[in-house]
């Protein structure tokens, strides 16, 4: 039988789509004091936000009118006609988020001397406030108490509180110039001053990452249609994961692969495989050619000429990245740069990274205004390079002898050999070493005090069949809790690196061979050398000297990591033919 279901049971099933946890609170109550214009924002959870969460701004505040019915199913104040859903310019414009949270919480808001509360859909009286705040300040109380089967999936307070404080900085990235505070459990978690937009990106970089401001690029682009704007680390500083690349459509962080992959082919000349940059890409755009309406909480949106705003944004970083090379490199006597000619002095001064044991051959008498950034030699160049040689010829080079020329861009260990210029990436070159002396040296080391982390339930489960494939890498782990690990050893070699272990265990499921695979890399990667080091040509020699007798000169993750480039095709670069 049909029977028609009671007003607070579909409101509470609505606001299911919206609320799932305190974090989305967060979202909800920042949207609508930014919407409201605020220039200072301050947020206290309790609990991890399960008990509660007060949001207090500076915006426009709300008349009683609004305080009445802005608890309302569909109540907003930022569309009214259906031409309107097409040119939002705010955060919220469904009317559902206060509705919701009154679903599921008890919800007070504070505005202009009024007090109003809603508590789990019932509503109470309009009452005074005598606080003299201005703004809005709303505060929500014990979330799910009347709804256990959710509750059931929050995490502990603890990661409940770290999920909101990342909202939090998620809003404060995209709104530089608003300030930010969260205290959490009275403690102060996170302040972001007013600040220009760079400078923002930045101190939450610093924040999150213990970063330095100097590490950081700026790209811009604009078009009638939009304007982006992006903050990327430069090549010393990355992550050999996506996880840290952010994009915001006006305004709003979405999770959008397409745009993602943009901006690392953006920086693919200069992070090689494995490795990709912290960014913050914000795209502005006319409001007609996106549609936010088609996820609840706003993390995906549809964007009309998604394609050629991604190829916009990959231009606009490879671009902006290879004129930063070039200034770089024509800047005279710049010690990493020193095999660019420089008119003026003596280049016998080359930095002693470069000298290794073999002078740099130096030329003279370059206009520097001349030195143009000629693509098709470089295409030209990039063609050879990819030209790998069979296994078998780098078993030959090995057994004869070569001369370590330097380092060059703080990626590759350069050896003359035979007429050739052989490149080593010495990160993957170090990585393979690594690797391989993991393989060969399995001490393993029991920690102090064991690694302890979260996991979702199917990891959970995975784990609880399969820890066995871990035990076997020297890494043992054990269940003290529901949805708790702990690591209690750990391969000798990968000291000091149990946090990425651990995330590596939580987001490892399914095909265990492709784990073992991925396990093996991550083991020994980040104790590597990574691009960006520089090197010394003792060491240097030492992976030479190991590499360049490998039968197969791969790296852990299958790439080949040894590239060469023949005396011949220099000489007709040059146009010197024999
Ligand atoms: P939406 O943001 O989609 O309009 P909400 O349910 O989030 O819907 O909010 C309902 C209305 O309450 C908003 O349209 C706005 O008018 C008002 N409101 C909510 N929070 C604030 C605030 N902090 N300051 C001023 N007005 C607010
Ligand atoms: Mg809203």
């Amino acid at each position: 039988m049909i029977k028609q279901l009671d007003a607070a049971l579909v409101q509470r099933i609505a606001a299911g789509e919206v609320i799932d946890r305190p974090s989305s609170i967060i979202r909800e109550l920042l949207d609508n004091s930014l919407d409201a214009g605020s220039s200072s924002i301050t947020i206290w959870i309790e609990g991890g936000g399960i008990d509660s969460i007060t949001v207090q701004d500076n915006g426009s505040g709300m008349s009683e009118e609004d305080l009445r019915s802005a608890c309302h199913a569909h109540a907003t104040s930022k569309i009214s006609t259906i031409d309107d859903l097409f040119r939002i310019r705010t955060m919220g414009f469904r009317g559902e988020a206060l509705y919701s949270i009154a679903a599921c919480s008890a919800i007070t808001i504070v505005s202009r001397g009024k007090k109003k509360t809603v508590d789990n859909t019932s509503e109470g009286p309009m009452q005074d406030d005598l606080s003299s705040e201005s703004g809005t300040r709303i505060e929500v109380k014990d979330l799910f108490s009347q709804i256990p089967a959710r509750k059931m999936f929050l995490k502990r307070p603890a990661t409940e509180a770290a999920m909101c404080m990342n909202m939090a900085v998620e809003k404060a990235l995209a709104f530089p110039s608003v300030e930010f505070k969260l205290f959490s459990d009275q403690e102060l978690k996170v302040h972001l001053p007013s600040a220009e937009p760079r400078q923002r990106v930045i101190d939450v970089l610093s924040r999150d990452h213990g970063f330095l401001g100097s590490d950081t690029d700026e790209f811009r682009s604009d078009s009638d249609t939009f304007k982006l704007y992006g903050v990327g680390t430069t090549s010393e500083s990355y992550r050999s994961d996506r996880s840290q690349i952010k994009v915001f459509v006006n305004s709003h962080c979405i999770e959008d692969f397409s745009l993602v992959t943009a901006i690392t082919n953006g920086y693919s000349e200069q992070f090689p495989g494995g490795r990709f940059p912290y960014f913050c890409l914000f795209i502005t755009i006319d409001p007609e050619l996106v549609d936010f309406n088609i996820h609840p909480a706003k993390r995906e949106c549809r964007i009309r000429i998604k394609a050629q705003l991604s190829g916009w944004v990959t231009t606009m970083i490879r671009s902006q990245l290879r004129k930063k090379i070039r200034q770089v490199t024509s800047q005279p006597r710049h010690e990493e740069q020193p095999f660019l000619p420089d008119q003026k002095s003596s280049t016998a001064e080359a930095s002693p990274s470069y000298g290794g044991q073999h002078g740099i051959v130096q030329h003279q008498g370059f206009e520097r205004s001349d030195l143009k950034f000629d693509q098709s030699w470089f295409e030209n160049a990039r063609k050879v390079m990819k030209k790998t040689e069979p296994p078998s010829q780098f078993e030959e080079i090995a057994k004869r002898l070569y001369i370590y020329v330097g380092q060059v861009f703080r990626l590759f260990l350069v050896a003359e050999k035979d007429g050739k210029l052989m490149f080593v990436d010495q990160h993957a070159a170090h990585e393979r070493i690594l690797y391989d002396e993991f393989c060969n040296n399995k001490q393993i080391q029991r920690l102090l005090i064991p690694y302890r982390f979260e996991v979702e339930r199917d990891t959970d489960a995975f784990l609880l069949e399969n820890s066995y494939i871990y035990s076997d890498f020297g890494i043992e782990l054990t269940r003290p809790e529901d949805l708790i690990w702990e690591i209690d050893t750990i391969p000798l070699i990968s000291k000091g690196v149990e946090d990425r272990i651990a995330s590596f265990i939580k987001d490892s499921t399914g095909d265990i061979e492709e784990i073992e695979k991925n396990l093996f890399s991550t083991l020994a990667c980040k104790a590597a050398i990574k691009a960006g080091d520089e090197v010394d040509s003792l060491t240097a020699i030492a992976i030479l000297d190991k590499v360049l007798k490998m039968e197969k000169p791969v790296c852990p993750h299958g790439r080949i990591f040894i590239t060469e480039i023949t005396e011949q095709s220099l000489r007709e670069a040059v146009g010197r033919f024999k």
